[in-house]
């Protein structure tokens, strides 16, 4: 692959025995800070996961000082190329676990995990009879991109999972049970809770959405939409064959892939919108997120009162005394 954009985004993570997290934390800061990095690791007694952005040059330096010490020198990182940092802060945080679970039995991946499938084995055991792909991320992030006929479970946060496939277990008994996400983290855990739970067949995406993307043969077929990513770029692609817009304008419901945070600072929510809706809802996801006296599109737009008024007006509604 040509590197042609000054950047790197890196994503990684590493189940592995970390001894005095609090301390390597600080050492690791340290280190990033020094050479520059940008971005967000976690460090737990159980393992790092991280995602930072970098020059060429910076994230050289980083994956060789990683795979030098042998507890990571099996690191994975993937690696998407970027036109400036996806970050505009350095976080080395020490946590209980990498990614919120909580279950009551904690699962080792590297004990207890299902099985691991290429990209290309995915992409295959997809079009299989009797399977079900399962998105093992939040609503927000299916929302904006996922695989074709996956299933969404209906939960808020990830470790409301094990209760969802408890719940839901007739639509999975039996079946190939497929999991993914973003980087391939939540399904090692995920996974292996599955197996724990007695479903036979369980196998993961290897390395998430974000390998399956860069995959020279499968090229991000079969996947709709785009990758939701936790930095600065919001989204990024993952099919290269073709794009079908799964996401959908918060106001109107029509395809659009336009991510605006809402114009009220204590809200601040990630909305999908058009340009046209970002105008005519004062970018304000909520009635009251629309007429607060705080509202950031107003003061970058310079509306008058009367203004705000007539764009209330079309929408059907009125400023309310305060
Ligand atoms: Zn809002």
């Amino acid at each position: 692959m040509s590197e042609s954009k000054p950047y790197r985004v890196l994503l990684y993570y590493m189940y592995v025995p970390i001894e005095n997290p609090e301390v390597f934390a600080k050492k690791h800061l340290a280190y990033c800070k020094e050479i520059g990095l940008k971005g967000r690791i976690l460090v737990a007694a159980e393992g790092i996961n991280g995602t930072v952005s970098g020059t060429i040059e910076q994230t050289d330096m980083y994956m060789e000082m990683m795979n030098a010490d042998p507890k990571f020198s099996e690191m994975v990182f993937k690696i998407d190329e970027a036109d400036h940092h996806a970050f505009k802060k350095m976080h080395v945080r020490p946590r209980n676990e990498l990614v919120t679970l909580r279950l009551e039995d904690d699962i080792n991946p590297n004990e207890l995990t299902g099985r691991y499938l290429s990209p290309k084995e995915f992409y295959e055991k997809m079009q299989d009879d009797d399977t079900v792909i399962l998105d093992a991320r939040n609503d927000y992030e299916y929302e904006v991109g996922h695989f074709r006929n996956s299933i969404k479970p209906d939960i808020k946060s990830f470790r409301e999972l094990p209760e969802w496939v408890r719940e839901n277990k007739e639509m999975l008994e039996g079946k190939k049970i497929l999991t993914y996400c973003t980087g391939g983290i939540r399904c090692e855990k995920f996974s292996g809770w599955l197996v724990k739970e007695g479903f036979e067949d369980v196998s993961q995406l290897h390395g998430g959405i974000a390998t399956y993307g860069k995959d020279s043969e499968v090229q991000g077929e079969l996947w709709d939409g785009q990758l939701y990513v936790f930095d600065e770029r919001i989204t990024v692609p993952v099919n290269r064959k073709e794009h079908v817009i799964v996401a959908r304008d918060y106001f109107t419901g029509e395809p659009c892939e336009r991510y605006v945070n809402c114009a009220n600072p204590e809200c601040n929510k990630q909305i999908i919108a058009t340009e046209e809706s970002e105008h005519k809802y004062l970018r304000g996801c909520t009635h009251e997120c629309r007429v607060t006296p705080r509202n950031l599109y107003v003061k970058e737009q310079n509306l008058s009162e009367a203004e705000v008024a007539e764009r209330l007006k079309v929408i059907e509604e009125t400023v309310t005394a305060e």
